[in-house]
């Protein structure tokens, strides 16, 4: 059974939460509870089928771990950047799925029609962007706008390069 591929879903150690918004950013499922013990998060990440991402190299030593019944990637790099980047390389994440999740709140993003998202954006937003998504959780509402087009441009130049 492969670990890469589309299907891949993540729980993310407190150690490295900074890889939360980049994998869902990617379009990746990805589970981040702030507070969790150790036990919890092992528990959580193998009752749902998640690969594991963290810096602790104890959780790595867990007999789930060392069975290979659950996956775990053990994050080397303190630099962001490095860490998308070995993320990329060690399970040849793609971001073919990009910018299909809220940010926040992990939910898959649906379409909103242009006149339902007139009042909830500012008006140059409005008049400027032709597609808006909505997130069905926290109701925040989506564009393709410049915050959407940096983190395109960065995610490009962090995984360039990347086999
Ligand atoms: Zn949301």
């Amino acid at each position: 059974m492969s670990v890469k591929g589309r299907a891949l879903r993540f729980i993310v150690d407190v150690n490295v939460g900074r890889l939360v918004t980049w994998l869902r950013a990617m379009g990746y499922d990805t589970l981040y509870i702030p507070q969790i013990e150790d036990n919890d998060l092992i528990r959580i990440a193998y009752k749902e089928g998640r690969t594991v991402v963290t810096r602790d190299t104890h959780l790595a030593e867990r007999r789930l771990v060392t069975t290979g019944r659950l996956n775990l990637v053990l994050i080397r790099d303190h630099d962001l950047e490095g860490q998308i980047r070995q993320l990329a390389q060690d399970l040849a994440l793609t971001s073919d799925g990009a910018f299909s999740l809220c940010l926040r709140c992990n939910e898959t993003l649906t379409s909103l029609p242009r006149e339902e998202a007139r009042p909830r954006v500012p008006e140059y937003v409005y008049r400027t962007q032709k597609g808006f998504e909505e997130c069905a959780q926290c109701r925040r509402v989506y564009w393709r706008g410049t915050h959407w087009s940096n983190m395109r441009k960065d995610l490009a130049r962090i995984l360039e390069g990347v086999p």
